[in-house]
């Protein structure tokens, strides 16, 4: 067994996954959530199992979800509360210890544009970046600082959320702002969701049989969270989020491209402040601001039901990811793989339809039945004459990470 343990620690939250690298199995996976709540209870952790292969008996510790609540104050303690749930329950990171640990980090800057092991120097470096996503980057610290103290012997490894899209040229990632200005304060495009749109990229090229060099990619993560990365032989060569996550498509809560001008107005007309206007763009706009919720089920019911925002909402969502393919079209001058992942892009047939609808004169071709029917695992939904194959694509970001931090151990 080479077991690899994935942190993903946000600022009330630490998800974790023990992957088996030999298999890429999942052995257990759970998530803390709202660590730093007051008092016994406040804080919850779920621990899922990983399902027992067929025809094998499944171990104690992995037959059921469970959940409990209890008090957790901060980071360090939710990993002593994970640390005993192995403990308990399994499976031993004794008789198992993972061999190196992968940390999600989600911004690496102009600085980080690969996996990276991590030493007290990184360590001070992703907490200088911190100006650059102050949501992030400080909880992310603290999930590693925690993790260091708990597993002091073995090799952690910083993975970055923006590191896939440091391939992007200049034009891509330059805003048409003053120069120096832009330079002082590090004004540029990053993009984010890089090792999911890697990992869906890498999987397409492998499921069609086709060196990823050769491809020209258009890859739609469409969650909570949504972007779309062109991606020319394996490397990203443009993408809509930009300084920050709130750039690029329409989003759960968050509005994506809007005139900033819309902003000065309301400063000044409606005198909202800076962080009045952060609250609005990135927790109340999206699907949320336009039509009361952030889940395109709802927006679907609200539809199916005669809503005229919800309509509206889906409709504003599916103009965006055409105008958004149709640039990216242009950028790589065409495309063999346009693919599908998250929440949305995996579920949610309808949205890949009306997205590709109008893109026939691109060459892009969806079977209506093969978009349509359930199933789980990577598949193509276009249709076997299609010049564009179409996929949709289950990312896995855990997995991803466990890769990457194996590739620098191993070094
Ligand atoms: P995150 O960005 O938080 O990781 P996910 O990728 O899990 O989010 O996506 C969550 C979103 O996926 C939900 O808010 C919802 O809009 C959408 N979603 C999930 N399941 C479905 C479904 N069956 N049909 C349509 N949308 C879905």
């Amino acid at each position: 067994m080479t077991p690899v343990l994935v942190i993903n620690s946000g600022s009330s939250s630490l998800k974790y996954q023990l992957i088996d690298m030999d298999a890429e199995a999942t052995l257990a996976s759970g998530l803390i959530e709202r660590i730093g709540g007051q008092g016994q209870g406040a804080a919850r952790h779920t621990v899922h199992a990983a399902p027992a292969a067929e025809g094998e008996a499944a171990p104690a510790f992995l037959d059921a979800t469970r959940s409990r609540e209890l008090e957790i104050p901060d980071h360090t303690a939710a990993f002593r509360v994970m640390l005993e749930a192995f403990a308990s329950d399994g499976p031993s990171l004794a008789d198992n210890p993972p061999i190196a640990l992968g940390h999600r980090v989600v911004h690496g800057g102009a600085r980080f544009f690969e996996p990276t092991l991590i030493t007290p120097l990184v360590e001070i470096n992703i907490d200088e970046l911190s100006v650059l996503a102050p949501l992030h980057n400080p909880a992310n610290l603290a999930g590693i600082v925690a993790a260091r103290e708990a597993f002091p012997e073995v090799p952690h490894v910083a993975v970055f959320d923006t590191a896939f899209h440091q391939t992007l040229a200049p034009e891509a990632y330059t805003y048409a702002i003053d120069h120096t200005l832009a330079a002082s304060h590090r004004i540029r495009r990053y993009g984010f969701h890089g090792t999911s749109h890697k990992f869906v990229g890498e999987a397409a090229a492998a499921f069609l049989g086709r060196p990823l060099t050769e491809l020209k990619q258009i890859v739609f993560h469409l969650g909570n969270g949504a972007s779309v990365t062109a991606i020319d032989g394996g490397r990203s060569v443009e993408t809509s989020m930009g300084f920050t996550p709130l750039e690029g498509l329409v989003m759960g809560t968050r509005s994506g491209d809007i005139d900033p001008a819309a902003l000065f107005h309301l400063a000044r007309r409606a005198r909202m402040s800076i962080d009045d206007l952060d609250d609005l763009l990135n927790k109340r706009s999206g699907l949320l601001g336009l039509a009361g919720s952030n889940d395109l089920r709802d927006i679907r019911a609200g539809i199916e039901r005669g809503d005229e925002r919800a309509r509206l909402a889906f409709d504003v969502y599916v103009h965006r990811l055409r105008a958004y393919a149709g640039a990216y079209l242009a950028q790589l001058g065409g495309a063999d793989v346009i693919s599908f992942t998250a929440g949305v892009g995996e579920n949610a047939p309808h949205v890949r339809a009306a997205a590709l609808e109008t893109l026939g004169f691109a060459g892009v071709e969806l079977d209506p039945g093969r978009n349509a029917a359930p199933g789980g695992g990577i598949r193509v939904i276009s249709t076997d004459a299609s010049p564009v194959t179409v996929l949709v694509v289950p990312t896995d970001e855990e997995l991803e990470i466990a890769r990457q931090t194996l590739g620098v151990v191993r070094a």
